[in-house]
């Protein structure tokens, strides 16, 4: 389903998770992040992606190494692939794939191309890099927190700012790898605002948006629960640990995992 559209960008969303894909339609390239879930949502997004690429070259992105955002990789062969140092060198490549080889087998789910952990080719190192194609830059930020391996995406003169699983306008902070390094990525995240020209954020889950106030909102709320979530645990006051459990949307048990690994987390750094 198209969540959002104007004359260069489609969001697509997933039934499953809100999950998004974004294609980008640029002067000289194609790019494409995270394709997913479900194989017919794939497919509609390779029909569109086959209507507009003509002759450019097309780029699939991928945010984080999370299996949700990499399940469509080999659908789209010959494309170039983006991501991180941290993509590149994953350390769970093999279980990662084999979450999606679950998946697929627990909802009956056949699938058109093989199930592999992407191979990056453009590499994203550090904070700033810029890949200039024709008249665009796409400059990148290193992303980490949510997890270790995450990248946010500017691409200009469009003011796409893709940020993969942050500033979604639901979903408060997973950290699966560092409350640090979120913290830290929030951070990033506001000076980004300030110094780059955003037209619209595409989050990983939820909502685009194309207001700057609701971007900082959404910076606002995710370090607002970091630093209550932190401090909470740092006093073990465990009356506002559960008060912000029962904030995070669509409370079930992944939801109480991830406030369970969030706290863990932030024990162990705090
Ligand atoms: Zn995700």
């Amino acid at each position: 389903m198209i969540q959002f559209q104007n004359e260069f960008l489609t969001v697509f969303q997933s039934g499953l998770y809100q999950t998004t894909c974004t294609v980008v339609e640029a002067n000289d390239f194609i790019l494409v992040a995270d394709p997913n879930w479900l194989p017919y949502e794939v497919e509609e997004i390779k029909q569109h992606v086959a209507r507009i690429q003509g002759e450019k070259q097309l780029f699939l992105l991928f945010t984080h190494g999370d299996f949700d955002h990499i399940i469509g990789y080999r659908a789209f062969p010959g494309a170039k692939i983006i991501g991180s140092r941290g993509l590149k060198e994953h350390p769970d490549k093999q279980q990662t794939a084999e979450q999606i080889r679950q998946f697929d087998i627990d909802y009956y789910i056949d699938r058109e191309y093989p199930i592999d952990f992407p191979e990056v080719e453009v590499v994203v190192e550090e904070d700033a890099q810029i890949l200039s194609i024709g008249d665009a830059a796409i400059t990148f930020y290193l992303s980490p927190g949510h997890t270790h391996d995450g990248i946010f995406t500017i691409i200009e003169p469009l003011g796409v700012w893709l940020a993969g699983d942050y500033l979604s306008d639901f979903e408060l902070p997973f950290i699966s790898h560092s409350a640090k390094a979120y913290q830290e990525t929030l951070r990033k995240a506001q000076s980004i605002l300030d110094h780059h020209k955003i037209e619209v954020l595409v989050p990983g889950h939820g909502q685009s948006t194309t207001s700057k106030e609701e971007i900082r909102r959404r910076i606002q709320l995710s370090e607002r629960y970091l630093d209550r979530l932190i401090a909470a645990v740092q006093h073990e006051d465990t009356d506002t640990m559960d008060e912000l459990e029962k904030q995070m949307a669509y409370p079930s048990k992944f939801t109480k995992q991830s406030h369970e690994e969030n706290i863990s987390i932030i024990r162990r750094e705090y």
